[in-house]
């Protein structure tokens, strides 16, 4: 006996079905019916679960952003580029309304654990569903809690950083990725991955879209917009109608400046704090100055295990070297001739925090660094004094950068970008736009006229000349444009051996033999290098690195595996310490 399954709708069924008739009339063959369940997804009432009230007036812009995507239950990226203040959470908000409504669940991505309180805190106002936060800092118990609610039917939102992506989701229904430029994102050490990259493949297997979020979008997620694999959606107008804040270049040549602050930075924190308003100085260095240097001999203090100079750090009384972290007390005395002259050379935000306090008494200053954030919950605390301006200026490195939403900043100020200026790493022209983007859009961004203020040694540099424009895609088509000449990632792909051992000569023997090896096997790979890495020696260890690049990413994976047999078979990692980087971030 055989069986055929007919589906009662299909075109063949209904063709077929007389004959079927004559058969089963006669006997001759049995007729079975199965009732296929297709479960449906309860809809969610709305007035449960949308708080109404809070709802938000949107522009143009927005509402088209918001209808651009009517897919939900098809996978598709989207690249949501918006201006700083343009409302891209609106638009996310609204989205994220819709997937609530097919009782689904939904993951959105902030690249930093300080971006989740401000994220969380707007969704919730909005929507009675259940919103958790996910990261490293939560205990087992509410990681527990939030895996088990993973598994239930009902609608929720998880905020979180990178590691969320791994979270095992039923009724997935919608991944948001935000600053989706963001290099925290990846992983750099032990198990390296990009959550961004995770996050594209998950909404492929779930089949749903996955908007990516930012003001300053990667040239990679551009260049698969021009490619047609992403949808680019568009917010080039702040949501109030503010405009841009204007920007000066000055020109620090032959001023007068005290811990990187000239007068005339000076001068214009001055008005904006006295009218009330919060200044934003942004400045990539942590600790007081770069190193402690002899004003005798001209020795400077230098970490042995690096060949690294000592960043001094006054408030905790050390010297700390920033690759292996090895701290010791102030030196007194100069090693090389015995003098006490010692004097630091060279600032960091510690200083400059030092001279805005003596400048303005009455005025409170507040750092965020590396150093200040490591105790998370103060973190959080120090965020919402800023926004009940508890604060008048606040000075920080990068991660002031990073989506805060400042609301009584009218001025930003870019102390010193001149070292990005000049970098081997061909990222870092990308790196420092979105940086200056990024840090301008943390003024203005609810009323008042605002401006930013970036202070060079080379203000003719033809990267200001772009950046006064504040188009960012027009820089970035142009940027692409040099990529695509010298045939760059994204218009190739690296992968990146890393070496390191105590004997620089094996470290670099290593990554020779595995480049002979290579260029045997595939003559079209191009190898380059290997070449000392931007920190030759870090704990002790020679750094060396080799570039493995090649039109296809398939062709990479297949070397990889090569090279792998190869070096087990003969027995190569010794002495060496190695690691594979695919599609690094980093180059140098
Ligand atoms: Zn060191
Ligand atoms: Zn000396």
């Amino acid at each position: 006996m055989t069986n055929k399954v007919y589906h009662s709708n299909s075109k063949q069924f209904k063709k077929d079905f007389p004959i079927i008739k004559k058969l089963i009339d006669k006997n001759i063959i049995v007729y079975t019916k199965f009732e296929h369940k297709v479960e449906e997804i309860k809809k969610i009432d709305k007035a449960d679960i949308i708080n109404s009230t809070n709802k938000v007036y949107l522009n143009q812009e927005q509402k088209h952003a918001i209808d651009s995507i009517d897919h939900f239950n098809l996978f598709q990226v989207y690249l949501l580029y918006g201006i700083t203040g343009s409302g891209k959470t609106e638009v996310f908000l609204n989205l994220i309304e819709k997937v609530l409504l097919n009782n689904k669940k939904i993951i959105y991505l902030v690249p930093e654990i300080g971006l989740i309180p401000q994220t969380k805190h707007r969704i919730q106002k909005r929507f009675n569903c259940p919103v958790y936060d996910y990261h490293s800092e939560i205990r087992v118990s509410e990681k527990k809690l939030i895996i088990n609610e993973c598994k239930t039917r009902k609608p929720l939102i998880i905020v979180g950083t990178r590691s969320t992506i791994f979270l095992s989701i039923n009724d997935l229904g919608m991944i948001i990725i935000d600053e989706e430029h963001d290099s925290s994102y990846k992983q750099q050490d032990s198990f390296r991955y990009n959550a961004r990259d995770i996050g594209i493949l998950k909404a492929k297997i779930y089949n749903i879209p996955v908007v990516l979020g930012s003001a300053t979008p990667s040239l990679e997620s551009l260049n698969n917009v021009k490619q047609n694999k992403y949808k680019l959606l568009t917010l080039l107008k702040r949501a109030s109608n503010l405009e841009l804040p204007r920007i000066t270049i000055y020109d620090i040549k032959n001023t007068f400046n005290k811990s990187g602050i000239s007068d005339f930075l000076l001068n214009k924190i001055k008005i904006h704090i006295n009218n009330n308003k919060q200044v934003l100085v942004f400045l990539n260095k942590k600790g007081f100055s770069d190193s402690l240097i002899c004003n005798e001999c001209g020795w400077i203090s230098e970490c042995e295990r690096c060949e690294k100079f000592y960043t001094l750090y006054m408030n905790s009384k050390k010297l700390k070297c920033n690759y292996c972290l090895h701290e010791k007390p102030i030196d007194i005395q100069c090693l090389s001739c015995g003098s006490t002259q010692l004097h630091p050379l060279g600032f960091g935000t510690e200083q400059v925090q030092k001279y805005l306090e003596e400048s303005f008494p009455n005025k409170k200053v507040i750092r965020l660094d590396g150093e200040s954030t490591k105790d998370k919950s103060k973190f959080l605390n120090t965020l919402k004094d800023i926004e009940n301006k508890n604060y008048d200026i606040i000075i920080g490195t990068q991660l002031i950068t990073k989506g805060h939403h400042f609301k009584h900043v009218t001025l930003s100020a870019l102390v010193n970008v001149d070292s990005a200026l000049f970098s081997n790493d061909f990222r870092a022209i990308e790196k420092l736009n979105q940086q200056v983007i990024q840090v301008s859009g943390r003024a203005g961004r609810e009323s008042f006229k605002s401006e930013v203020i970036i202070q060079t040694h080379f203000p003719e540099h033809s990267f200001f000349s772009i950046i006064k424009q504040q188009n960012y895609l027009d820089i970035s088509k142009n940027l692409l444009k040099e990529r695509e000449i010298y045939n760059l990632p994204p218009f190739s792909n690296h992968i990146i051996y890393r070496s390191k051992s105590i004997n620089s000569d094996e470290s670099y023997e290593y990554l020779m033999i595995l480049k002979s090896f290579i260029n045997k096997q595939n003559k079209n790979i191009l190898t380059l290098g290997p070449s000392p890495a931007s920190i030759r020696k870090k704990a002790g260890l020679y750094r060396w690195l080799l570039i493995l690049q090649h039109d296809k990413k398939s062709e990479l994976f297949k070397v990889i595996n090569e090279v792998e047999l190869f070096i087990s078979r003969n027995n190569l990692k010794n002495k060496v310490k190695s690691s594979i980087d695919i599609d690094p971030l980093e180059s140098t």
